[in-house]
C-alpha cells in the first residue's frame, strides 16, 4: 500500500526541443485538495496531459495508488479511475448537455454501464441543478460557466476517485468562479481527490490542503496551502 493517490516523479517532458517540465514532483494523498499555481506558460496544461498519458515524458515516473502509469494511454489511465477537465473546456458543441454528459461514460464496460449511469447521472444533475433544466439544450449555446458545469459534470459521470482540472476559472465571471470552486470543495468533500491547476492563487489555495507553485517548467515552491 501507498499513502499516495498520486505521486510524480522529476518528470521532464517536452515538446520537440523545447522542455516544458523539467524534474516536476509532486504528490496528493487520497481525499486531499491539491493546486498547483503557475502563470501563463508556467507547464500547468503539460503536467496535466503528461500526467493523465495524453503527452509522454521523457524520463521520470508517475503513480497512481503506487501504481507505475508512466506508459499507459490516457483511456486506461481513465478507467482507473482519473477524470479530467480540459482547459477551454473541450466540449461537443452541437451536442446536447444530455448527450455530453452520456459520452463520460465510455470508461464503463456495457455490463458497467447500465447500472452506473443512472446513477452518476442523477449525482451530477443534482450537483448541477442547471444542465437538469438545459439537459437538451446544445451545449455550444450554454453561457461559459455552465459549460464548465457541463465539462466537470462530464468527468463525473466516469465516477472517477481522482478528478484533474485545468484552470476551470479561465473566462468566468467572479460569481461563477466562486461557484465552481465551492463545488469542487464539495466533491472533495464527498472523497473525491482533487488536483487542480490554476492562476488565481489566492482562491485555490483558500479551498486546497496543499499547493505547489509552477514556474517555467519547474516547481519553485510547496507547501500547506
Ligand atoms: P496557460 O496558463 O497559458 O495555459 P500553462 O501553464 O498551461 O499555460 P503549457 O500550456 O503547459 O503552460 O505550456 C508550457 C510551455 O510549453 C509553453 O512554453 C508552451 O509554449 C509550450 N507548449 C505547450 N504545448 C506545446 C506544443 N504542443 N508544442 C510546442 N510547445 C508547446
Amino acid at each position: 500500500m501507498t499513502d499516495w493517490i498520486l505521486e510524480v516523479r522529476e518528470i521532464n517532458t517536452y515538446y520537440g526541443p523545447i522542455q516544458a517540465l523539467k524534474r516536476v514532483s509532486m504528490k496528493a494523498k487520497p481525499g486531499s485538495f491539491v493546486s498547483i499555481i503557475g502563470a501563463n506558460g508556467a507547464g500547468k496544461s503539460t503536467f496535466l496531459k503528461t500526467t493523465i498519458g495524453l503527452v509522454k515524458p521523457q524520463s521520470g515516473h508517475i503513480l497512481l495508488e503506487g501504481k507505475d502509469i508512466t506508459r499507459f494511454s490516457t483511456h486506461k489511465v481513465v478507467k482507473l479511475g482519473v477524470g479530467l477537465v480540459l482547459e477551454r473546456r473541450q466540449l461537443f458543441g452541437p451536442l446536447s448537455v444530455l448527450d455530453n454528459l452520456m459520452l463520460g461514460t465510455y470508461r464503463f464496460s456495457r455490463q458497467e454501464r447500465k447500472s452506473q449511469v443512472e446513477m452518476s447521472l442523477e449525482r451530477v444533475l443534482s450537483l448541477f441543478e442547471i444542465l437538469r433544466e438545459r439537459s437538451r439544450q446544445k451545449a455550444g449555446t450554454l453561457s461559459g460557466g455552465e459549460q464548465q458545469m457541463l465539462a466537470i459534470g462530464r468527468a463525473l459521470m466516469a465516477n472517477p476517485k481522482l478528478l484533474l482540472l485545468d484552470e476551470p476559472s479561465l473566462g468566468l465571471a467572479p460569481l461563477f468562479v466562486t461557484q465552481i470552486f465551492e463545488t469542487l470543495k464539495e466533491l472533495n468533500n464527498q472523497g473525491i481527490s482533487v488536483v487542480l491547476v490554476e492562476q488565481i492563487a489566492r482562491l485555490a489555495l483558500e479551498i486546497s490542503d496543499h499547493g505547489y507553485g509552477l514556474a517555467t517548467g519547474r516547481i519553485a515552491t510547496d507547501g500547506p496551502a
